[in-house]
């Protein structure tokens, strides 16, 4: 399938993402809305996204994106990436009005939640994915950037097992296009702001690890992120940090959304499937990485994750004997 011949009879176009929306969801949406825009100069072509970091400035057309879902508009096609419905958030009634709705994923997941679905798990990204959907003739180097960067940041830099051959393939073809890789990267992935190493620190330094030490947890609170002036963008990377450490299988990170709710994010190298545990309280994710939002306490939220990830230990040390 090529994007085109599914939407060139549309006179209005949508394109949103997931709530709290990464590197990848960023950039898979701006990738999307430049190479619509160059093909199609005269279909409307809108964006819904929430705000994203500012270190996305750095990415053409950012400021169209609109955060306001309040809208009468409806639209001909919409397309979800990176996301499933569930996760849309305050786009979902636009998505949900839309004539046709296109679902463009590659997280395990996603089962599809639109009239044409294009889950694919095994991508490294939803960028990957969307760029062969496109025509190479057709790609610039904005959209080259883009679709490279969005790559770069579910891959961790190329780091993660999700990157494949062909994920490497693509980024050299990227490349070709000749902008400066080298200072997005460090502008978007690496570069952090004092306060943002000043939070991470602290988790760290208040992390816990229990399960005879292969799993470690920590938390962030409302009251440390008004002590430090940071909010939830701030706390990327967090998760990342508590998993390098040397012997744990699986690192946990919430922060506090609201009384007694929280943002958790899951970490593994692989023995524990975190995207099962997620599932089982509501969220979703890859193998090595996926999340969730859980009410209750932080203690019984450990407690509930504990068990599940508990029992996947046990069935692969199972599985290992047998
Ligand atoms: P995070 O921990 O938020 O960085 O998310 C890790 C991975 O899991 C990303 O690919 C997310 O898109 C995905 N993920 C996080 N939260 C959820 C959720 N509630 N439902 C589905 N997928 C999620
Ligand atoms: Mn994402
Ligand atoms: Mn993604």
């Amino acid at each position: 399938m090529k994007i085109i011949s599914e939407v060139k009879d549309a006179k209005k176009i949508a394109i949103g993402g997931h709530v709290r929306p990464d590197g990848d969801c960023v950039c898979s949406v701006m990738a999307l809305y430049r190479y619509l825009q160059k093909e199609l100069p005269e279909t409307q072509i809108d964006v819904y996204l929430e705000k994203p970091a500012a270190v996305f400035d750095c990415i053409q057309d950012i400021d169209k994106i609109c955060s306001d879902f309040q809208t009468d508009q409806v639209y001909d096609v919409f397309f979800a990436l990176d996301s499933n419905d569930e996760r849309l958030g305050d786009a979902l009634s636009i998505y949900q009005k839309a004539g046709r709705r296109i679902n463009i994923d590659h997280h395990i997941s996603n089962t599809g939640c639109g009239d044409l679905n294009i889950i694919e798990p095994q991508r490294s990204s939803t960028a990957e994915l969307l760029y062969d959907l496109m025509d190479p003739e057709k790609v610039d180097e904005e959209i080259a950037k883009a679709v490279y960067l969005g790559i770069a940041h579910d891959t961790g830099v190329f780091r993660y097992s999700n990157t494949s051959p062909h994920t490497m393939e693509m980024a050299a073809k990227l490349l070709r296009f000749g902008f400066d890789f080298s200072a997005l990267l460090e502008h978007t992935f690496y570069e952090k702001t004092y306060v943002q190493t000043q939070i991470m620190g602290r988790a760290v330094l208040e992390s816990v690890r229990f399960m005879n030490d292969r799993c470690i947890v920590s938390m962030v609170s409302r009251r440390m992120m008004d002590f430090y002036q940071v909010n939830t963008k701030d706390l990327d990377g967090i998760v990342n940090q508590l998993q390098v450490v040397s012997g744990v299988d699986c690192a946990i990170f919430m922060y506090e959304i609201g009384t007694l709710q929280y943002k958790v994010s899951m970490r593994s190298n692989g023995k524990v499937n975190v995207a099962d545990v997620a599932v089982k309280f509501g969220g979703g994710g890859h193998v090595r990485a996926a999340g969730c939002t859980m009410n209750g306490t932080y203690h019984d939220n450990i407690n509930n994750l504990s068990r599940e990830i508990a029992g996947q230990m046990k069935r692969a040390e199972q599985k290992e004997r047998a």
